[in-house]
């Protein structure tokens, strides 16, 4: 097998942190297949990169990065740089350049994770959220002329491809996992330039081209209380960037939180990497403290794994997670315990030895 070159950006904060336990998953990976390759290459694009360089990555670091399968991102945001230059240089030009124009984020219960808003134990389903253009667009400005009127204007762009494509990524994923319905984000009745648009062409993507799946549309404001009240009734969720962007939040919140949250940015045609990254940031409020949950970065490893081909390493690592949390003794604080980010890396990886190695006695 060809080898998977992975390009690791761990970025600021608990970034590292969680990082650190993504990379001793790869090295527990490699000692269980001895025929995984993965080359990984950490590049240290993060804030201290800029405040040394002026720039959050070098000028060839698109360039760079398209040379791998991968990339593997941790999270940006240091108080010392403004929010919109660690997003607008680093995050956003790797999704915008290699047309990662989906963002994918699983939803799903996990056992002895108890969530502030919902009791419900059988939450399972997916968010496909547009990732490329929509209400995050940087057109527009603003303009002053003396303060009474001064006014900004941000622009939403959207378009029939990047509406239908995303739709079309979604039903397939419906399709893949025998799933029954789609269920639209919408606005139309007063976003009405771009949300009619956007209501037009997933319903004729979903309705002329998947007749096997039902489409269901609700307005964002409505969508949001039904997330809350009756979460497991949903399957595989698609919305506008801003939309799917408070969706996934809602979505992570339903579950446990940030810290057991992952996601993909996906470039469905394969013709750019894709580039896999926790919901969360960088934490400044715990960074530097060893108690981040790694839960969120390694599950994005997962996600990668199963991008890339190898779904047995994922399930491998998906599994391991599932069983330590079902046991409960190693819990970091944001799910109500007092682990260490590392002893929870490391729960991870001995449960993984152990899977593998039960699983290959049984098969004698
Ligand atoms: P955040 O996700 O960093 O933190 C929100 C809250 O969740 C904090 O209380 C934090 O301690 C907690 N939390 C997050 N991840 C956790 C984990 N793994 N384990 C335990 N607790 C965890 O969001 P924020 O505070 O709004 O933003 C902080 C910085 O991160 C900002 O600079 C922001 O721009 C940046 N940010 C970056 C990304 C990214 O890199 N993709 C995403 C969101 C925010
Ligand atoms: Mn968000």
């Amino acid at each position: 097998m060809k080898p998977l070159k992975i390009a690791v950006i761990p970025g600021d904060g608990i970034g590292i942190e969680v990082m650190d336990e993504a990379l001793k998953v790869i090295e527990v990976l490699k000692t269980l297949d001895p025929n995984l390759q993965i080359e990984n290459t950490v590049f240290p694009w993060n804030s201290e990169y800029y405040l040394t360089h002026g720039e959050m990555m070098p000028k060839d670091g698109l360039t760079t990065l398209q040379q791998y399968d991968a990339i593997l991102f941790g999270a940006i945001g240091d108080k010392r740089v403004p929010d919109e230059v660690t997003i607008w240089e680093l995050i956003m030009p790797i999704r915008k350049q290699f047309q990662q124009y989906v963002n994918f984020r699983p939803v799903k219960s996990l056992p002895g994770i108890a969530s502030p808003l919902s009791r419900r134990k059988n939450i399972d389903f997916v968010i496909y959220r547009e990732n490329a253009e929509g209400e995050y667009s940087n057109s527009g400005g603003r303009m002053f002329n003396g303060e009474q009127r001064e006014l900004a204007v941000q622009n939403t762009v959207m378009t029939r491809t990047g509406i239908e494509s995303l739709v079309r990524a979604a039903c397939e994923y419906a399709v893949e996992h025998s799933k029954t319905k789609i269920t639209s984000a919408t606005k139309s009745n007063v976003i009405f330039h771009s949300m009619k648009l956007w209501d037009e062409h997933t319903s004729a993507i979903v309705n002329n081209e998947y007749p096997q799946l039902s489409l269901e549309s609700y307005y964002i404001d409505a969508l949001v209380a039904y997330f809350v009240e009756r979460p497991e009734s949903f399957e595989v969720v698609v919305a506008s960037n801003l939309f799917g962007d408070i969706l996934s939040d809602l979505g992570s919140a339903l579950v446990g939180g940030l810290g057991l949250s992952p996601s993909a940015n996906i470039n469905p045609e394969g013709q750019y990497p894709s580039m896999f990254e926790p919901v969360h940031g960088s934490a400044p409020d715990i960074a530097g403290k060893g108690i981040a949950n790694p839960i969120a970065q390694i599950w994005s490893l997962a996600l990668m794994l199963d991008h890339l081909g190898r779904k047995d390493l994922a399930k491998i690592i998906v599994d391991s997670i599932v069983l330590v949390l079902q046991k409960g003794d190693v819990k970091t604080a944001d799910i109500g315990g007092t682990s260490s980010t590392k002893q929870m890396g490391e729960a991870i990886c001995e449960q993984m030895k152990k899977l593998v190695s039960n699983g290959m006695e049984r098969s004698h």
